[in-house]
Protein backbone atom coordinates (compact mmCIF):
# COMPACT_ATOMS: atom_id res chain seq x y z
CA UNK A 1 0.00 0.00 0.00
CA UNK A 2 1.03 3.61 -1.11
CA UNK A 3 -0.10 5.07 2.25
CA UNK A 4 -0.65 8.81 1.28
CA UNK A 5 -2.82 10.37 4.14
CA UNK A 6 -3.36 10.62 7.87
CA UNK A 7 -6.94 10.68 9.02
CA UNK A 8 -8.39 10.72 12.21
CA UNK A 9 -11.86 8.92 13.00
CA UNK A 10 -14.15 9.39 15.91
CA UNK A 11 -16.01 6.40 17.51
CA UNK A 12 -18.64 6.53 19.60
CA UNK A 13 -21.48 3.75 20.53
CA UNK A 14 -23.93 3.52 23.70
CA UNK A 15 -25.93 -0.09 22.59
CA UNK A 16 -24.52 -3.61 22.20
CA UNK A 17 -22.28 -3.77 24.50
CA UNK A 18 -20.21 -0.64 23.76
CA UNK A 19 -16.93 -1.22 25.00
CA UNK A 20 -16.87 -4.38 22.32
CA UNK A 21 -18.41 -2.28 19.56
CA UNK A 22 -15.17 0.11 19.27
CA UNK A 23 -13.20 -2.83 20.18
CA UNK A 24 -14.06 -4.90 16.94
CA UNK A 25 -14.49 -1.36 15.09
CA UNK A 26 -10.90 -0.32 15.23
CA UNK A 27 -9.76 -4.12 14.09
CA UNK A 28 -12.00 -3.32 11.12
CA UNK A 29 -10.70 -0.62 10.52
CA UNK A 30 -7.03 -1.41 10.39
CA UNK A 31 -8.54 -4.01 7.47
CA UNK A 32 -10.11 -1.77 5.45
CA UNK A 33 -8.62 -1.22 1.87
CA UNK A 34 -5.42 0.88 1.39
CA UNK A 35 -5.99 1.60 5.00
CA UNK A 36 -3.83 0.48 8.42
CA UNK A 37 -4.61 1.85 12.22
CA UNK A 38 -1.75 3.58 13.04
CA UNK A 39 -2.95 4.54 16.65
CA UNK A 40 -5.58 4.46 18.80
CA UNK A 41 -6.66 6.22 21.99
CA UNK A 42 -8.10 5.10 25.46
CA UNK A 43 -12.00 4.39 25.49
CA UNK A 44 -13.29 6.89 27.43
CA UNK A 45 -17.05 7.09 28.48
CA UNK A 46 -19.22 10.32 28.30
CA UNK A 47 -22.68 11.80 29.12
CA UNK A 48 -25.35 11.65 25.78
CA UNK A 49 -25.34 14.74 24.16
CA UNK A 50 -28.96 15.61 23.75
CA UNK A 51 -31.78 13.41 25.40
CA UNK A 52 -30.20 12.21 28.42
CA UNK A 53 -32.92 9.07 28.59
CA UNK A 54 -30.21 6.80 27.14
CA UNK A 55 -27.05 5.04 28.45
CA UNK A 56 -23.87 6.63 28.53
CA UNK A 57 -21.58 6.74 24.78
CA UNK A 58 -18.34 4.52 24.92
CA UNK A 59 -16.52 7.20 22.43
CA UNK A 60 -12.56 6.69 21.09
CA UNK A 61 -10.35 8.24 18.34
CA UNK A 62 -8.30 6.29 15.84
CA UNK A 63 -5.80 7.20 13.26
CA UNK A 64 -5.00 6.09 10.25
CA UNK A 65 -2.78 5.65 7.33
CA UNK A 66 -4.63 5.34 4.18
CA UNK A 67 -4.61 5.74 0.39
CA UNK A 68 -8.32 6.27 -0.09
CA UNK A 69 -9.94 9.90 -0.76
CA UNK A 70 -12.22 11.58 1.42
CA UNK A 71 -15.61 10.60 -0.06
CA UNK A 72 -13.88 6.69 -0.37
CA UNK A 73 -12.83 6.68 2.81
CA UNK A 74 -16.38 8.04 3.91
CA UNK A 75 -18.15 5.28 1.88
CA UNK A 76 -16.21 2.24 3.77
CA UNK A 77 -17.03 4.29 7.52
CA UNK A 78 -20.41 4.19 6.40
CA UNK A 79 -20.81 0.55 5.26
CA UNK A 80 -18.75 -0.18 8.37
CA UNK A 81 -21.83 1.46 10.37
CA UNK A 82 -24.17 -0.25 8.67
CA UNK A 83 -22.23 -3.81 9.33
CA UNK A 84 -22.69 -2.62 13.02
CA UNK A 85 -26.50 -2.79 12.18
CA UNK A 86 -26.26 0.91 13.38
CA UNK A 87 -29.79 2.07 15.00
CA UNK A 88 -30.96 5.88 13.31
CA UNK A 89 -34.08 6.36 15.46
CA UNK A 90 -33.59 9.56 16.39
CA UNK A 91 -31.16 12.82 16.50
CA UNK A 92 -28.72 12.29 18.53
CA UNK A 93 -30.22 9.64 19.55
CA UNK A 94 -28.87 6.22 20.78
CA UNK A 95 -26.39 4.14 18.27
CA UNK A 96 -24.52 1.11 17.88
CA UNK A 97 -21.86 2.83 16.01
CA UNK A 98 -20.97 6.14 14.66
CA UNK A 99 -17.90 6.99 12.75
CA UNK A 100 -16.91 10.54 12.12
CA UNK A 101 -13.93 11.55 9.63
CA UNK A 102 -12.78 14.38 12.15
CA UNK A 103 -9.68 15.05 9.85
CA UNK A 104 -8.30 14.58 7.01
CA UNK A 105 -4.40 15.78 6.46
CA UNK A 106 -4.76 19.31 7.20
CA UNK A 107 -7.67 19.39 4.49
CA UNK A 108 -10.80 21.88 4.38
CA UNK A 109 -13.43 19.70 2.69
CA UNK A 110 -16.84 21.09 2.32
CA UNK A 111 -19.19 18.84 0.45
CA UNK A 112 -23.05 17.91 0.68
CA UNK A 113 -22.10 14.79 2.20
CA UNK A 114 -18.52 15.47 3.97
CA UNK A 115 -17.18 18.22 6.06
CA UNK A 116 -13.94 18.25 7.24
CA UNK A 117 -12.71 19.53 10.08
CA UNK A 118 -16.01 17.78 11.15
CA UNK A 119 -18.69 20.29 11.73
CA UNK A 120 -19.12 20.05 15.83
CA UNK A 121 -15.46 18.33 16.88
CA UNK A 122 -14.06 21.33 18.64
CA UNK A 123 -16.79 21.58 20.67
CA UNK A 124 -17.08 18.07 22.16
CA UNK A 125 -14.43 17.35 25.10
CA UNK A 126 -15.38 13.34 23.64
CA UNK A 127 -13.62 14.36 20.56
CA UNK A 128 -10.94 16.38 21.79
CA UNK A 129 -9.51 14.61 24.76
CA UNK A 130 -9.09 10.77 22.69
CA UNK A 131 -7.54 13.27 19.83
CA UNK A 132 -4.83 14.96 21.92
CA UNK A 133 -4.62 11.56 23.78
CA UNK A 134 -2.86 9.91 20.64
CA UNK A 135 -1.79 14.02 18.62
CA UNK A 136 -1.01 16.35 21.31
CA UNK A 137 0.75 18.32 18.87
CA UNK A 138 -2.59 18.61 16.36
CA UNK A 139 -3.72 21.65 14.91
CA UNK A 140 -7.22 21.80 13.33
CA UNK A 141 -7.02 23.37 10.25
CA UNK A 142 -9.18 27.34 10.63
CA UNK A 143 -9.33 26.36 14.58
CA UNK A 144 -5.94 26.47 16.13
CA UNK A 145 -4.27 23.81 18.80
CA UNK A 146 -6.28 21.40 20.22
CA UNK A 147 -4.36 22.17 23.23
CA UNK A 148 -5.47 25.57 22.83
CA UNK A 149 -9.12 24.58 21.93
CA UNK A 150 -9.27 21.52 24.55
CA UNK A 151 -8.82 23.92 27.35
CA UNK A 152 -11.81 25.73 26.72
CA UNK A 153 -14.08 22.78 26.99
CA UNK A 154 -15.68 20.81 29.43
CA UNK A 155 -13.71 17.30 29.98
CA UNK A 156 -15.43 16.02 33.56
CA UNK A 157 -17.93 14.01 32.14
CA UNK A 158 -15.32 11.70 30.35
CA UNK A 159 -13.41 9.00 32.36
CA UNK A 160 -11.29 6.44 30.90
CA UNK A 161 -12.42 2.92 30.53
CA UNK A 162 -9.57 1.12 28.79
CA UNK A 163 -6.10 2.21 28.54
CA UNK A 164 -4.67 2.38 24.98
CA UNK A 165 -2.45 -0.36 24.17
P1 LIG B 1 -24.36 11.56 11.86
O1 LIG B 1 -25.40 10.50 11.85
O2 LIG B 1 -24.73 12.69 12.76
O3 LIG B 1 -22.98 11.02 12.11
O4 LIG B 1 -24.33 12.19 10.40
C1 LIG B 1 -24.14 11.39 9.26
C2 LIG B 1 -24.22 12.28 8.03
O5 LIG B 1 -23.25 13.31 8.13
C3 LIG B 1 -23.94 11.54 6.75
O6 LIG B 1 -24.97 11.86 5.85
C4 LIG B 1 -22.62 12.10 6.25
O7 LIG B 1 -22.60 12.19 4.84
C5 LIG B 1 -22.58 13.46 6.90
N1 LIG B 1 -21.23 13.96 7.19
C6 LIG B 1 -20.79 15.21 6.92
N2 LIG B 1 -19.53 15.37 7.33
C7 LIG B 1 -19.15 14.20 7.91
C8 LIG B 1 -17.94 13.76 8.53
N3 LIG B 1 -16.88 14.56 8.65
N4 LIG B 1 -17.89 12.48 9.01
C9 LIG B 1 -18.99 11.67 8.91
N5 LIG B 1 -20.16 12.03 8.33
C10 LIG B 1 -20.24 13.29 7.83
Amino acid sequence: MTATHTAYIGLGSNLEDPVQQLKTALQELDQLPETSLTQASSLYSSKPVGPQDQPDFVNAVAKLETSLEPLALLDQLQALEQTHRRVRERHWGPRTLDLDLLLFDDQIISHPRLIVPHAHMHERGFVLLPLAEISPNLSLPGKGSITDILSNIATDDLQILTKSE
